[in-house]
């Protein structure tokens, strides 16, 4: 989590630099990844999840996560964080520096033979050696490692996911030895009804304290209802993309993840404490749309602007 600055009611955690950009062709030139991740962080983003330690030949894209951490790292009040989809991964991660690691598991077998190519059993053995290789670190300094079931709400390949299993696989990661477990709508199918009944299943399987954030993808224009459900089942901490980076082919004119803009305004004019400045949230859009010109961003705020007379959840930013 991040140290500085009063307490947020509502932790953003911004994943455009890897969520975003894993999705589109453009490889964005590092600096201008360094310039956005600056960005954010000087307009009090706490989190951003720079990059994922997958093969350059994989995800090209993703090729200079080593360097994004480190220089992340030397930005004040930021936690800095990657994803790593093995222990090769999280290895380098370890190496890397950075603050938090998150592991994809995919509720769908199915899915998770086509995207890392591990059933569930190799999925697991391979957590517990993650798990064993951050013990060997001293224990100051240690990583966060956090293991999110993506397909929580549905498939792809497999079409509708047993809740039973997602349930199932958050008190296994846990046992394992996962700080914690966090429910991914990969696929943008998740609805609020079923937000609130898995979280409120997984809490009661693994505590609240073990699962306290929720991944979504804004693909049939469900996700800041579904924001709202999460909100409501206590979940704190939002993951979202700066413009809906990284879209969806299978949705023209949905963003891919949900909106950093929109979110942090849904909260903030709810009352809800995020520390971020809109203002200079919608200015960092201009440095990526120029970095990617060929790409669309997404977001209602950027187009339509702050209402008149717009009040922050605390008027005096930290
Ligand atoms: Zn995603």
């Amino acid at each position: 989590m991040a140290t500085g600055g009063a307490t947020r009611d509502v932790y953003v955690s911004e994943v455009g630099t890897r969520d975003g950009l894993q999705n589109v062709d453009t490889v964005m030139p590092t600096d201008a990844k360094k310039a956005w991740i600056a960005a954010e962080a000087a307009a009090g983003v706490p989190e951003i999840e720079v990059g994922s330690f997958v093969p350059a030949r994989l995800l090209p894209q993703l090729a200079d996560t080593a360097d994004l951490v480190s220089f992340a790292r030397a930005l004040p009040d930021l936690s800095v964080a990657v994803l790593a989809p093995n222990l090769h991964g999280v290895r380098a991660a370890l190496e890397s520096g950075a603050h938090r690691i998150s592991v994809p598991l995919s509720v769908s077998e199915t899915h998770s033979l086509a995207n890392v190519k591990k059933t569930h059993a190799e999925m697991f053995e391979e957590i517990a050696a993650m798990v064993a290789a951050i013990a060997e670190r001293p224990s100051q300094g240690r990583p966060a490692l956090e293991v999110s079931l993506s397909t929580a709400f549905g498939c792809t390949l497999e079409g509708p996911v047993p809740e039973d299993r997602v349930v199932a696989m958050a008190e296994r990661v846990i046992e394992l030895g996962a700080d914690d477990v966090g429910l991914s709508d990969t696929t943008g199918y998740g609805n609020p009804a079923q937000v609130r009944r898995l979280t409120r299943r997984v809490h009661a399987a693994v505590g609240a304290d073990r699962m306290t954030g929720i991944h979504l993808h804004n693909t049939r224009g469900q996700g800041l209802a579904n924001v709202m459900a999460a909100l409501d089942e206590g979940l704190a901490t939002i993951d979202s993309s700066l413009g809906g980076l990284g879209g969806c082919p299978f949705a023209p004119g949905a963003s891919g993840n949900i909106v950093t803009e929109d979110l942090v305004f849904l909260l903030e004019s709810m009352g809800l404490y995020t520390g971020i400045d809109i203002e200079q949230l919608l200015a960092v859009r201009d440095g990526v749309q120029a970095a990617l010109p060929h790409e669309t961003l997404y977001g209602f705020v950027a187009d339509a602007g702050l209402p008149k007379g717009f009040e922050y959840a605390r008027a005096a930013l930290d």
